[in-house]
């Protein structure tokens, strides 16, 4: 990772805002970090960027606290599927939660965050193309899903999906911002290094990159 790559990735986000007549400052650039090793990440530290993405609680809680310590102003996103037993761990290390999606995770994300007297953004996460394999609400599901995160008391910011693999993502990108808009939600978190661009000029507010950042992670 070089800070031109960065800047590159800046520049595709501002001018994709600009089609859809929005700013690139309306869009953050959520940097995944996932599999990637703190001296990865530190050049784009050292770069200025601040927002990043983790999919798993141990591996942030490995590599993070230091990293913090050592560059102020971090946010940390989790994106990946969290366990309820681990939604205590979750509410600490995480200024954002992506994959809210159950009622078992909104019971146990809201006494974690009573019990932590923290109150990370709560995105949930839906299963926008209906795939069984994939995490996400139902979205006949997803009012329910809403009614009781918003009255458990999580701060709601949007909402998040995956669209299917190896298809257009546009119609399931211009799905999810409809079903924010019926929801009166504003946080929109979609697009990743293939599809930024159509997310945004779609109304995402929060881009998730990783390969395109970092380039391809090791394999598992
Ligand atoms: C890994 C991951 C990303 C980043 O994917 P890239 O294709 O590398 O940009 C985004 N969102 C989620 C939920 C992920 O797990």
């Amino acid at each position: 990772m070089t800070s031109d790559t960065l800047s590159a990735i800046q520049t595709r986000i501002a001018k994709a805002a600009a089609i859809a007549d929005r700013r690139g400052s309306d869009v953050t650039l959520i940097a995944v970090s996932k599999t990637h090793p703190a001296e990865a990440i530190e050049p784009l530290l050292q770069a200025g960027q601040r927002v990043f993405g983790e999919n798993r609680v141990a591996e942030a809680a490995d590599k993070w606290p230091a990293l913090r310590e050592a560059y102020p102003g971090v946010e940390l996103h989790l994106i990946g599927q969290l366990q309820s037993n681990k939604a205590a761990e979750a509410v600490v290390l995480f200024d954002a939660i992506h994959a809210v999606d159950r009622p078992s995770l909104v019971a146990a994300l809201a006494k974690a965050m009573d019990a932590a007297d923290r109150r990370p953004d709560c995105f949930i996460q839906v299963n926008i193309g209906d795939e069984p394999q994939k995490g996400g609400c139902a979205i006949a599901d997803l009012p329910a899903l809403l009614e009781s995160a918003r009255a458990a008391g999580l701060p709601v910011a949007g909402l998040m999906c995956l669209p299917p693999a190896d298809v257009d993502a546009a119609p399931y990108f211009a799905l999810l911002a409809k079903l924010a808009r019926d929801a009166g939600l504003e946080g929109l978190s979609m697009g990743m290094s293939d599809d930024f661009e159509t997310a945004i000029t779609l109304g995402a507010t929060h881009v998730r990159i990783g390969s395109a950042l970092f380039g391809a992670r090791p394999a598992a």
